[in-house]
């Protein structure tokens, strides 16, 4: 008696669900593009987890940084209010996956436009230059930019531009690659790697958070253009979405939510850049 009335109980529930996911639209085999979500007033954006100043997930599970910022006000022009966002952990190796999979509408999370994800993604932007550069312990002096990396051993992440391009052009050096940057930090604080290497924003965040551990060396050695990733071929919505960059930094918003991400950790807001309409 007990297990037909649990059986009944769940195909109510199922019916249930069903007509709330008919009556939200979800319904039928198609898979509906991030514009129809903006309309419905819910997206779902990839971001990082663990870059402080940048796209983090703090201790009571809100979210901060630039690049929510970023996310946030996109969100915001597209009509989604922020309680409408579900953000989604976008590991670096992990983003054209995300996208091209429907697992987030876009992505904000530090995403450098190369022409190499261009056959996978399309970019809005770019909204922030970065350039790569090194995070070591605060009592190192044999590192003091790329040149001082050979033999030496530096950590950063699986899929990165910035794995990339040690592994292209610094071949004396050892790259070891985890999924998250954030996952190399305590290795360099033991003494297993002699340096992170990722973008300069990036390393910032970590700096600024190490109780005066570490810190960044030498001048960015690349040019990082950040985009906002999303579907190939969804031309509306890139549209849409340059538009709102372009509106974050005429507005003054770009600058006024990137003195607060980064002056504490002693960055200047640069001149924001010119988006591509391309
Ligand atoms: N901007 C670089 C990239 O997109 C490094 C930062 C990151 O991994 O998010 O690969």
């Amino acid at each position: 008696m007990r297990i037909n009335r649990r059986i009944r109980l769940g195909a109510g529930s199922i019916a249930l669900l069903l007509a709330i996911a008919a009556a939200m639209g979800c319904g039928g085999s198609e898979r509906r593009g991030a514009l129809e979500h903006a309309a419905a007033g819910r997206l779902t954006i990839g971001i990082k987890f663990d870059q402080p100043g940048l796209g983090l997930r703090n201790k009571d599970g809100s979210f901060s940084g630039f690049d929510v910022e970023v996310a946030k006000y996109v969100a915001g022009v597209l009509g989604v209010q922020p309680d409408g966002i579900t953000f989604v952990e976008s590991p670096t190796a992990q983003r054209e996956t995300l996208v091209q999979n429907g697992q987030v509408d876009f992505i904000v999370a530090s995403y450098s436009i190369t022409e190499q994800r261009k056959d996978r993604v399309a970019f809005a932007g770019p909204y922030y230059v970065a350039g790569q550069s090194l995070l070591v312990r605060a009592d190192n002096t044999d590192i003091s930019g790329p040149d001082g990396l050979r033999g030496k051993k530096v950590c950063s992440a699986k899929g990165s531009t910035s794995a990339q391009n040690i592994e292209k052009n610094f071949p004396d050096t050892q790259i070891h690659t985890f999924d998250t940057y954030s996952l190399c930090l305590e290795g360099l604080r033991s003494g297993g790697w002699d340096a992170v290497t990722t973008d300069d924003l990036i390393l910032a965040g970590y700096a600024a958070q190490s109780a005066g551990a570490f810190k960044l060396v030498g001048r960015p050695f690349s040019t990082e253009n950040y985009g906002i990733g999303m579907k190939k071929g969804d031309k509306a919505l890139r549209v849409e979405v340059n538009n709102a960059i372009e509106k974050m930094i005429m507005d003054g918003t770009w600058k006024r939510v990137f003195d607060a991400t980064f002056s504490p950790s002693g960055y200047q807001a640069p001149t924001p850049p010119s988006v591509d309409w391309y």
